[in-house]
């Protein structure tokens, strides 16, 4: 079975919108030093797979051929900058208000992956910027790492405040 770290994508792979979404690749600005992180991921074997909620496109704000074109943009730039891509994309664009099984907090997409990819859960890492994404880790089995600024909150395995910390605590939580 294969081991995986799981990425949220708005504010781990690229920078958050505040208060809005990344609708076209113009939009989509990588996070430096994710791709250190993804390098590094990569070199353990693991398999990296993004689980991202997407409720732009169920609010009609883009389409889903914009968020597939957001996509391909993503994985042409990092096979350009590591030589790699990600294995997997996971998107869900149901609104929040809608009780959907594969939307964060939810582990619907992340038990999706493991069936497709064969992925033991107990031995992966879901990495995210909201409590969300460290809730619907826990729902599926996998170890969390939050990043930000949330030292008060216990819920995540390691919190750490940036990507490049993720890079550091990286070593005592997966090997
Ligand atoms: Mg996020």
């Amino acid at each position: 079975m294969n081991k995986a770290v799981f990425f949220d994508r708005d504010g781990i792979v690229n920078s958050r919108i505040y208060c809005g979404y990344v609708t076209s690749p113009e939009d989509f600005v990588f996070i430096e030093d994710f791709f250190s992180l993804f390098n590094f991921i990569r070199k353990q074997g693991c398999l990296a797979v993004v689980i991202t909620n997407q409720q732009g496109v169920g609010k009609g704000l883009m389409t889903q051929k914009d968020l597939d074109d957001i996509h391909d943009y993503m994985q042409r730039e990092l096979a350009i900058k590591t030589g790699t891509k990600f294995d997997a994309v996971y998107s869900c664009t149901d609104l929040a208000t809608v009780n959907s099984f594969r939307r964060k907090p939810n582990p619907g997409m992340l038990l999706e992956a493991a069936q497709d990819l064969n992925i033991n859960l107990a031995a992966s890492l879901m990495i995210g910027d909201s409590i969300s994404d460290v809730q619907a880790g826990k729902a599926a089995g996998t170890r969390t790492i939050l990043v930000g600024d949330f030292s008060d909150i216990a819920e995540a395995d390691i919190i750490a405040p940036d990507i490049n910390s993720v890079l550091r605590n990286f070593s005592s939580i997966l090997l």
